[in-house]
């Protein structure tokens, strides 16, 4: 019988029968390494007994109180961990169930205290060209990506873009600190444009994610946007719905930088593949500005359930119990400079950037002029199905525009070891071979 299940494609893939570890089997028996995490979200792998145990013991006390109702130990446990990991002065923490509803929370706040400080004009948020921040109305309109607003642009308010930092296509040097100011001032330039009074805020992801894949801002870019904010009054907000929870090599993505926010969204890894959950977190005195001025009209029914805030802290504690943020950053180096090194073998990858196990790679037709491949290759989709078949799942977006330009996330689970990630290399490397022959794309025997 046909399945009455539908996604945002005909995309046939097996039932999936069971997963533990970076491990994932189909209903046939045959083995995949999780190569993505899914979407970035199964950081510390599947089936971590820990957060089994957890989940198991909640479940027996409660699945469910409503926030209004009662208070809950699980949720009150769980803020309590997201803000000790908080810059100072970030100590509010606000439930939600995945990354679109906490971007949406971010933006809903931060009006919310525009509004309770007087400042009505201020609703503008400025985002950047290409981002990703999410499906709903108000997070796909400050998301940067033609392919997935284009259909509603009618629906949705305007909101002004910037280009995103991409030094590597502009032929830019990422390590000079005048990169980061140039990509810096196009936020100064576009805030004097729009009426500075008029900006509510400006939303970015400290290290990208799907949209950019895994780019990595310039030197000094993080510390120009936060002056740049506090001079004109606007909010900054780091969008780490990806970025945050370890996967970086630190427990926030800005957390390289050491720039403070005002507002943070995370979600993904926060729940770890285990439970839908998000957080926004914001500053004290926005939150206690908005409850004083009546209170934040904002909220969704899942919120803060004890089930998922139980599997929650369950999963922060596995980070810090398995020391996973450092496996991120060292096993991260390594498959880097494993990524790095298939650039000696395949002329057609442009780039690798990233951070941790936030990492991505670029296939282009010609490095130098960094032209992408022919669209009609379907690279993006080609090499993912190539390496699926294989038995890796890694993860890819159309980078340029939506138009061309192909780039793929390697992002297996915090817990991968060195063992593994040569084992995902060889697989990778199958399957780029078997790409470049069906693309007709040459190769070195390097
Ligand atoms: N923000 C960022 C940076 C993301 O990467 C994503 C998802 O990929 C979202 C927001 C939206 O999250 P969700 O798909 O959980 O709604």
């Amino acid at each position: 019988m046909a399945s009455k299940l539908f996604y945002q494609s005909r995309l046939p893939r097996p039932a999936l029968d069971r997963a533990e570890g970076i491990y994932m089997w189909d209903i046939s028996g045959k083995r995949y390494i999780d190569g993505s995490s899914g979407a970035m979200v199964s950081n510390i792998g599947h089936s971590n007994p820990a957060v089994l145990q957890a989940m198991r013991d909640q479940m027996e006390k409660s699945t469910f109180g409503y926030r209004l109702h009662f208070q809950t130990e699980a949720s009150e446990i769980l803020a309590e961990k997201t803000a000790a990991l908080c810059p100072d002065g970030m100590n509010r923490v606000f439930f939600v169930s995945g990354g679109s509803e906490a971007v949406e929370s971010t933006l809903k706040l931060a009006r919310q205290y525009a509004l309770a400080k007087g400042q009505a004009q201020r609703f503008k948020v400025i985002s950047r060209m290409p981002s990703y921040h999410g499906s709903t109305l108000g997070a796909l309109s400050v998301t940067g990506y033609a392919p997935l607003s284009a259909p509603f642009e009618p629906m949705m308010q305007h909101m002004p873009k910037i280009p995103a930092p991409r030094a590597y296509l502009d032929g830019l040097d990422a390590d000079d600190p005048a990169t980061g100011l140039h990509y810096a001032d196009m936020l100064e330039q576009k805030i004097l444009d729009e009426g500075p009074d008029t900006v509510l805020a400006f939303i970015v992801e400290p290290v990208g994610g799907a949209s950019t894949g895994a780019l990595v801002p310039p030197a000094g870019y993080m510390q120009r946007i936060r002056d740049i904010c506090d001079t004109y009054g606007i909010l900054l907000i780091h969008d780490e719905v990806m970025s945050g929870g370890g996967r970086t090599g630190r427990f926030w993505g800005a957390d390289h930088w050491g720039t403070a926010p005002d507002l943070i969204s995370i979600s993904k890894g926060f729940g770890g593949g285990y439970v839908p959950l998000g957080a926004m977190i914001a500053r004290d005195e926005i939150v206690e500005t908005v409850l004083d001025a009546g209170g934040f009209a904002h909220g969704h029914t899942y919120a803060g359930n004890p089930l998922a805030c139980a599997a929650g802290t369950a999963v922060i504690d596995e980070i810090h119990r398995a020391g996973l943020i450092e496996n991120s950053a060292t096993v991260g180096k390594y498959l880097e400079s494993r990524l790095n090194a298939l650039m000696n073998r395949y002329p057609f990858i442009g780039d690798v950037r990233g951070k941790g196990l936030l990492l991505a790679f670029e296939l282009v037709a010609d490095r130098v002029t960094m032209e992408p491949l022919p669209p009609g290759l379907n690279a993006h989709s080609r090499l993912v199905d190539i390496a699926y078949d294989k038995g890796l799942i890694i993860y890819s977006r159309r980078t340029r525009g939506g138009l061309s330009g192909d780039h793929f996330l390697v992002c297996p689970p915090m817990i991968t070891t060195q063992g593994q990630v040569d084992e995902i290399m060889e697989m990778l490397t199958a399957a780029l071979d078997d790409f470049a022959a069906e693309a007709g794309l040459g190769r070195s025997a390097a």
